[in-house]
């Protein structure tokens, strides 16, 4: 597949930003979570539990929100402690969160994905972790091939916590690197040298994990062409990852106030966004690792990249996967749930969801029951997210309507129109999720803050 534009296409890809470069979701539900409804409690969230199938699989995701400091850029639901009273109160109310859920669904019920983020899910010590792992290996009956994967921040990795996480059973790890650049890193606020990044992705491989991932961000303050292009080095030379997550970072500082700490007048614009994440395509997939929707890079013998090439790939609130978990659960404050065609979020404060669980409740706040048409529109998002193609049979909402949309993309090149497919040109590769707004025709326009596609 080819994947490196051509210099021609890439200065014709350039010239596209500035019409492209606009707010939109990032798809990784549908329809985006602006779109949700505040009416959608408890009650709906419980009938979505009563709905599920005795033996449809399920995929759990942990929020496990502290940090030691707030990085600067951070868009993550976090809590900033250094009490463990507070951590272990946390792990009191979740563990109430499970077995209320438990107590809905029924116990043992199959999982085959469970992913720990955050905050810092690495925030916790040893017995924290263990105690966490309990809670939900107690009421789940966890395949034994599950894939079980947890983030952790490098500055708080020790060796001694990567082996205990491997005896749990998790498999893959990903490290937020984000940038080796000490002035970059300087700028937003989280400095870790990459002798140490080093360090702990050596202890994971000692440790057993089997796959070892790495975060960068790109669009960062400060970040040039050639500091990206020093860090690409380091982590193809030295660190050596299965699979590669390179996120635009989205500033809004309206809606997290701790980045106004960032310089706006260091940040990149549209262009320059588009030439750091050109670089990073050309980068990774120079070296061997294929590119995977449109963020994400995984060597070619990575589970991510053969499920790829066999259309197994998957996108959820995770990320891309390759665990189809008919039904994904989600624990703690701010947490999501995709259950039964329904999502439903937790609250996102600390002290609403605390209090709620306090109260025997679930603390969902929002959520959408969809309708048929949603459930198609939702298919056809994601099968060309995953696939890069899609038939027009299955374009959503009117299909004629759909592809006459597209008509103006295909004359960007950034897709292919035969008559019977859409097709993503490799250009068009870094405009996906403008392609996907393009068929997404309930999008609203304006109303919702979304972060920009470029
Ligand atoms: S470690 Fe991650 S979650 Fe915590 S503040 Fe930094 S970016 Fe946010």
């Amino acid at each position: 597949m080819l994947t490196v534009l051509a210099d021609d296409v890439q200065l014709r890809a350039a010239s596209l930003v500035a019409r492209y470069d606009q707010p939109g979701p990032r798809y990784t539900s549908y329809p985006p979570v602006p779109r949700w409804s505040k009416a959608f409690g408890d009650a709906d969230f419980l009938e979505a539990l009563d709905a599920t199938g005795p033996t449809d699989p399920f995929a759990l995701y942990v929020h496990l929100p502290f940090c030691a400091a707030r990085c600067f850029y951070c868009g993550c639901n976090a809590v900033v402690t250094a009490r463990d009273e507070i951590v272990h109160r946390y792990l009191d109310r979740l563990d109430a969160q499970v077995q209320r859920i438990v107590e809905r669904l029924g116990p043992g019920r199959r999982v085959t994905q469970l992913h720990w983020g955050g905050g810092t899910p690495n925030f916790l010590g040893i017995r924290a972790m263990d105690r966490t792992w309990r809670m939900l290996a107690r009421h789940f009956d966890i395949a034994p091939d599950a894939e079980l994967s947890v983030e952790c921040d490098p500055r708080l990795t020790s060796s001694e916590q990567l082996h205990h996480l491997r005896r749990l059973g998790f498999s893959r790890v990903s490290f937020g690197v984000q940038d080796l650049d000490p002035d970059v890193q300087r700028e937003i606020g989280r400095v870790q040298p990459a002798e140490m990044v080093r360090e702990v992705i050596d202890w994971s491989r000692d440790a057993g994990f089997e796959g070892v991932n790495v975060d960068l961000v790109y669009g960062l303050p400060g970040q040039t062409v050639e500091t990206l292009e020093r860090t690409m080095d380091r982590v193809l030379e030295e660190l050596h990852p299965d699979r590669v997550a390179c996120f635009g970072y989205a500033h809004v500082p309206w809606a997290h106030p701790h980045q106004r700490q960032i310089d706006e007048s260091h940040l990149p614009d549209g262009d320059a966004r588009f030439g750091l994440f050109s670089r990073v395509v050309r980068r990774f997939t120079g070296a061997g690792y294929q590119w995977i929707g449109f963020d994400h890079f995984a060597l070619p013998d990575d589970a991510l990249a053969v499920a790829q090439r066999e259309g197994r790939l998957h996108r959820n609130f995770m990320g891309y996967t390759t665990m189809p978990g008919d039904h994904l659960l989600g624990f703690g404050m701010s947490s999501i749930s995709d259950v039964a065609n329904r999502y439903a979020q937790a609250d996102g404060s600390l002290t609403g969801w605390s209090k709620a669980m306090d109260a025997g409740q679930l603390g969902i706040v929002k959520g959408l029951s969809l309708t048929a048409d949603e459930v198609r529109r939702r298919r056809a998002i994601m099968r060309l997210l995953c696939d890069l193609r899609i038939a027009k049979d299955d374009l959503p909402g009117d299909p004629t309507l759909a592809w006459r949309r597209l008509v103006p993309l295909a004359h960007d090149g950034l897709v292919e129109l035969t008559g019977a497919e859409a097709t993503v040109t490799p250009l068009g590769r870094y405009f996906l999720r403008n392609v996907c707004m393009a068929i997404d025709t309930a999008l609203e326009t304006g109303t919702a803050r979304y972060s920009r596609t470029i």
